[in-house]
């Protein structure tokens, strides 16, 4: 099979909402009246973001969700995506779960594949996400103010215990396991949480590299600082089967949680409560932004706890 071949059978969907879609040399869309256009993109490297041999289905679910998230967190509306493959071999019993799994995600999300790029090399997935967003109206980092809460959506620290599991670092029960492990290959993007907090929150983004690490970009983009009260971390009970400090690593500097974390005055407390009901969604007040700089987790005593390790760096 050559590559044309390749793309026809794999990746040549029908683009139900956009103008032009895979085929031609560039895609056509046309956005909204009103709308911005918001783009971002994620790429998910072998041995890098997912372990060698991870099940094809998932990884294509998971490929695009990590994509949506970045929507989610800018309170974007999802619209289109191109998918650029690196392959190391036409492998169609790889292709066939990796396309099947992108595309359940992409109907769920009401998202079009409108083209990409597909080469020999070692397994990489390089997706580029777009998507609208009511002019002027996007959830930016930067509007966060000494004073306003600090809000977390569901549960963290899962997936990062699945990651300790698997390198041998930890042994999960079985059944946390189980539970656990739905979170790291299949996040669920907060879209609807992110159109939701329009008019609501002061900051926003998503957190794909752990709590402190991406609290503190918030902090940057702001001007100010943050402290996060260490018991109103939300994560699964079953993880109490940690040691301290692993649990602590797991949720605070875990990574691939892909929840949002939003600053938001008090004033909107009860509105995020009805957010929080009507989404049928936790969302967990964790802290509060300050003005004295840097990101500090405070005991239930209101002192700073000292931790070992504070986010992920991909360079580091
Ligand atoms: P070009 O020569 O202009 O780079 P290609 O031959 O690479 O174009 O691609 C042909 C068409 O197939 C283009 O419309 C491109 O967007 C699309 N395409 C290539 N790879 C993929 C892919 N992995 N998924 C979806 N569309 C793809
Ligand atoms: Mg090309």
């Amino acid at each position: 099979m050559n590559e044309f071949q390749l793309i026809a059978r794999f990746f040549d969907w029908p683009a139900c909402n956009a103008d032009l879609g895979v085929g031609d040399d560039a895609a056509l869309m046309t956005l909204g009246a009103g709308m911005q256009l918001a783009v971002s993109a994620d790429m998910l490297v072998e041995g890098r973001h997912f372990f060698a041999g991870a099940d094809a289905f998932s990884l294509g679910r998971k490929a695009l969700a990590v994509n949506l998230s970045d929507m989610a967190a800018m309170g974007a509306i999802p619209r289109w995506f191109t998918l650029s493959l690196a392959l190391p071999e036409v492998n169609t019993g790889w292709l066939d779960p990796f396309s099947q799994g992108l595309r359940s995600m992409a109907d769920e999300y009401g998202v079009t594949l409108v083209g990409g790029d597909t080469t020999c090399g070692s397994l990489t997935l390089a997706i580029q996400i777009m998507g609208e967003v009511e002019q002027n109206n996007a959830l930016l980092r930067s509007g966060g103010l000494p004073g306003h809460d600090l809000w977390v959506s569901g549960h963290l620290g899962a997936a990062a215990a699945t990651v300790m599991h698997r390198m041998g670092r930890i042994s999960l029960h079985e059944d946390t396991l189980s539970l656990c492990q739905p979170c790291l290959d299949s996040p669920v993007p907060r879209v609807a949480l992110g159109r939701c907090l329009h008019g609501v929150a002061s900051a926003v983004l998503d957190i794909s590299d752990g709590l402190l690490g991406d609290v503190r970009h918030i902090c940057e983009r702001s001007g100010c600082g943050a402290e996060i009260e260490l018991l109103r971390v939300p994560y699964p009970p079953e993880l109490n089967q940690l040691p301290e400090a692993l649990l602590h690593e797991a949720i605070l500097a875990g990574g691939d949680d892909y929840e949002l974390c939003f600053s938001a005055p008090s004033t909107q407390r009860a509105a995020i409560e009805a957010i929080s009901l009507e989404l049928r969604l936790h969302l967990s007040r964790i802290g509060s932004l300050v003005a004295r700089p840097g990101v500090r987790v405070m005991s239930p005593e209101g002192t700073p706890i000292q931790l070992v390790r504070a986010g992920f760096d991909h360079f580091s």
